[in-house]
């Protein structure tokens, strides 16, 4: 029986991992769930999942929570803060950390849980992009397993050879290259020109998955491809120009690899996050997901293009971020996270959202990003700029 954490329960990928666990109760109890302020879900989850404790980012939330399970006799403990997500995601008593908060407030919980030595499922990839190196190392020197749950990246570690998924460097697996496939997005058909005028409403309707606000316009944008770029880039030791993007608007293909003999392994299957977090779950072995089998003659066709950096700006700044190094991809990241949330309040227009992230990556100075507070603080810098360019 393996306890588990769930950082960010009430999401997207927090649903879709308690539909997996739901299927077995015999592998899995639920250690702890954690949200931001989604009372309802949150009192929900906790009367089906009975966990030890529930923790939300918000103390309003808590109290309220708090307040609900006592009038059912919950023996759940309600805790609020980002100490307590830390606590929850480091606790001797947990097995596994789903890491699926959004955004860079997922950093911390995340990389307790890599100093802990825990057996991470990570989905939140914007701790990657801000940290990577750091991450990385924590990761390696406290044997924590670090099992992609990202689509892409969980169809590139089943592609990779058994035994050599966790070498975090990319020499003597006689990989040529990474090929990472973007649906993209609801706009891959509109002409530049009327991108201008696009709405929220347009931007967070995926043709394919059904995701986060964040994440979805992260997706219309390809900034999300960018950030998993760079993902790829510190999960398989793989260098910039080893790592490509396709255009497979099926979004069957969930990724590829590529070998120097010739050979290209991909991973199939229908767009449902519950495949690969049952795989990061249940890895090295196999459990039922809940996902309705891939049925290819129904599909048809597979289609392919190339991804053009005209029709997505935010897909060149994450590469050309991910050559600089240091602090660029967190500064990058930062920018982004502001001008989407400015974008999703009608703040800024669709086309600003790679303005503002190119305007806030050339104009700051990158660090090395060898430590946690320089991560922070160049993190804090882009906010502001991004803000300010808003305004
Ligand atoms: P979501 O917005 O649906 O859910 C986010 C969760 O994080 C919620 O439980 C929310 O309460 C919590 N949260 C939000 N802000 C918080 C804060 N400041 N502190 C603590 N908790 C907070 O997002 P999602 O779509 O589930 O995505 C979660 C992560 O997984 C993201 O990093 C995303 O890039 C990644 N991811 C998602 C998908 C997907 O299909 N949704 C696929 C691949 C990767
Ligand atoms: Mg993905």
């Amino acid at each position: 029986m393996k306890a588990v954490t769930l950082l960010g329960s009430t999401g997207s990928i927090g649903v879709s991992t308690l539909n997996v666990l739901s299927l077995h109760p015999e592998k899995y109890s639920v250690y702890a769930l954690t949200a931001n302020r989604s009372v309802d879900v949150m009192f929900e989850q906790c009367q089906q999942f009975n966990p030890k404790i529930a923790v939300m980012l918000d103390e309003q939330a808590a109290e309220t929570l708090a307040n609900k399970l006592k009038g059912v006799s919950s023996n759940t403990e309600v805790l609020s803060g980002e100490q307590a997500l830390v606590q929850v995601a480091e606790s001797h008593d947990v097995d596994y950390v789903m890491a699926a908060i959004v955004g860079a407030a997922g950093l911390l919980p995340t990389l307790a849980a890599a100093k802990s030595g825990k057996h991470i499922l990570l989905a939140n990839k914007e701790a990657l992009v801000m940290s990577g190196g750091l991450f990385m190392r924590e990761v390696e020197a406290n044997h924590a397993t670090l099992l992609p749950v990202d689509s892409e990246h969980n169809a590139i570690w089943q592609c990779l050879p058994v035994g050599q998924q966790q070498q975090y460097h990319y020499d003597g697996r006689g990989v040529r290259k990474i090929v990472l496939t973007a649906s993209g997005g609801p706009f891959r058909d509109y002409d530049i020109a009327d991108l201008e005028h696009v709405t929220p409403e347009q931007a967070v309707a995926h043709p394919n998955w059904s995701m986060g606000q964040k994440i979805s316009v992260d997706s219309a944008t390809m900034m999300n491809k960018g950030l998993e770029v760079i993902e790829a880039h510190w999960l398989f030791g793989m260098a910039s120009n080893q790592i490509e993007v396709l255009l497979h608007r099926q979004s069957i293909i969930h990724s590829m690899v590529d070998y120097i003999d010739g050979s290209m392994l991909a991973q199939m299957g229908n767009p449902d996050m519950r495949t690969p977090i049952a795989n990061a779950l249940a890895w090295p072995e196999r459990i039922d997901s809940g996902v309705a089998p891939l049925n290819l003659a129904a599909a048809g066709r597979l289609d392919f293009a190339v991804a053009d950096y005209e029709h997505f700006p935010c897909l060149a700044l994450a590469y050309q971020a991910l050559d600089a190094g240091g602090t660029s991809t967190a500064i990058l990241n930062a920018a982004n996270e502001v001008a989407v949330d400015a974008f999703l309040n009608k703040q800024l227009k669709y086309t600003g959202i790679a303005q503002v992230n190119e305007q806030v990556l050339t104009s700051l100075s990158a660090s090395s990003g060898d430590t946690l507070q320089q991560i922070l603080d160049d993190d804090f810098q882009a906010r502001e700029l991004a803000k300010a360019l808003i305004v």
